[in-house]
C-alpha cells in the first residue's frame, strides 16, 4: 500500500515536471523569437479602406471620393536645369516624392448632390485608379443620385468616371456643365486634326465620354458668371487648358474652391509654382494663373479642394520663403459646426 502511494507520487511528480520542461520550452521559445513571433506567420494587407473623406463647409457637406493613386514622372515636369536637378537629387532619397491622387469632390447643399470632377474611370492609368464609383457608393450614395456634374476640364482624369467604354452615363440623372471654351477645344474634330500624335487620345476620349450625355441633352456650357448652382461661383484658371475653370463654394462665411489641375506635383510646385506640366496647353498662362490664385489664397481663408493634392487634398495655403506650404485638413470624426479657423 505505501509502496502504490510512493510510486502513485512520483508518477504525479514526473508527470508535472514534463508540463514544467514544457512549459519552460515555450517560454524560452517566446523569449529567443520575441512576443509577436506568431503574428508575423500573418499575410500583410496591402489594401487601404474604400476612400472617402467628410468635411463640412457651412451648410455643405463635402465628400472628396478616392479615386486612385499615380506617380508623376519627372519628365513631366518643366522648371529650371537648378529646381529640376534638385528634384531628381530629393526622388534619389525618396522615391515617392512623386507620388499624386486623383480625386473627386462631392458636395451636398442639403438641395442637390454635386459632383466635382469623376475621376479617371476606365480612360486612365489602369487597375491603381478608377474607384471614385466605389467611393461614392461606399460613402452613402450612389451615381443615380448625383444632379449636377461640375467639370474643371474635359482630361481624362476628371471627367473618364463620366462615362464607360461601352459608351453608358454613369451619372444618368446628372446634368454636366463645362465651359464652353474647353468644349469647343476638345470636341473639335478641326483642332483635334491638327494637334500633335501624342495628344490625339485626349481628344478622341473627350469626345467618346461627352458623347451620351450632348445626346441625351445633359451637356451644357459656359461662358460667363452665370449662376449654376446658388452659392458658387466660377473661377476661370486658364492655361492648363482653354477653359480650365474652378468652383468656389461659399456657405455661412465659410468658402471651398476646387481647384482642378492648378497643381499637380505639390512636392515641387507649392515651393517652385513656376513649374509647368507637359500636359499645359500653355504653360505661360498657366504658370501666370498659378501665381496669381496661390498669393490670393495664402492671404485669404479659403479652404482648397485640389484633385491631384495627397487624399484627400483638402487644405489651405500659407506663405512660406518665396513658395508655399499646405497645410492638410486634419482628421475628425465628427463633422462640428464651426467657425471660420482664426488668423495668427
Ligand atoms: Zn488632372
Amino acid at each position: 500500500m505505501k509502496n502504490k502511494v510512493v510510486v502513485r507520487s512520483r508518477n504525479v511528480l514526473k508527470r508535472n515536471s514534463m508540463r514544467f520542461a514544457a512549459a519552460l520550452l515555450v517560454a524560452l521559445a517566446i523569449f529567443v523569437a520575441g512576443p509577436n513571433a506568431a503574428l508575423a506567420q500573418v499575410p500583410q494587407h496591402h489594401d487601404q479602406a474604400p476612400g472617402f473623406y467628410r468635411l463640412k463647409v457651412g451648410d455643405l457637406e463635402v465628400t472628396a471620393l478616392y479615386d486612385g493613386t499615380g506617380v508623376f514622372d519627372p519628365h513631366w515636369l518643366n522648371g529650371t536645369k537648378a529646381t529640376m536637378d534638385g528634384v531628381v537629387k530629393a526622388l534619389h532619397e525618396d522615391p515617392r516624392l512623386l507620388d499624386v491622387a486623383v480625386t473627386g469632390y462631392l458636395v451636398n447643399t442639403g438641395k442637390q448632390l454635386i459632383l466635382v470632377d469623376a475621376g479617371t474611370g476606365t480612360w486612365w492609368g489602369g487597375g491603381a485608379l478608377g474607384r471614385l464609383a466605389g467611393s461614392l457608393r461606399s460613402a452613402g450614395y450612389t451615381p443615380e443620385e448625383v444632379d449636377i456634374l461640375l467639370v474643371t476640364h474635359l482630361h481624362p482624369d476628371h471627367v473618364g468616371g463620366l462615362t464607360t467604354h461601352d459608351g453608358e452615363r454613369v451619372f444618368p440623372n446628372a446634368d454636366v456643365y463645362v465651359a464652353k471654351a474647353e468644349s469647343d477645344f476638345w470636341l473639335s474634330p478641326e483642332i483635334a486634326a491638327k494637334a500633335p500624335k501624342d495628344a490625339q487620345p485626349f481628344f478622341q476620349s473627350a469626345r467618346a465620354i461627352a458623347a451620351p450625355y450632348i445626346k441625351a441633352g445633359k451637356w451644357h456650357t459656359f461662358s460667363g458668371s452665370e449662376t449654376i448652382v446658388d452659392g458658387m461661383q466660377l473661377v476661370p484658371l486658364p492655361g492648363h487648358t482653354p477653359g480650365h475653370t474652378g468652383y468656389e463654394f461659399s456657405s455661412k462665411g465659410q468658402k471651398i474652391l476646387f481647384w482642378g489641375d492648378t497643381m499637380h506635383a505639390q512636392s515641387v510646385q507649392l515651393q517652385h509654382p513656376e513649374v509647368t506640366v507637359v500636359f499645359d496647353i500653355d504653360p505661360t498662362a498657366a504658370a501666370a494663373t498659378r501665381n496669381q490664385l496661390l498669393s490670393k489664397l495664402a492671404r485669404e481663408d479659403v479652404v482648397i479642394a485640389g484633385p491631384h493634392m495627397l487624399f484627400p487634398g483638402l487644405g489651405r495655403l500659407h506663405k512660406e520663403g518665396s513658395g508655399y506650404s499646405w497645410a492638410p485638413v486634419a482628421f475628425t470624426g465628427q463633422l462640428d459646426e464651426r467657425g471660420p479657423s482664426p488668423k495668427y
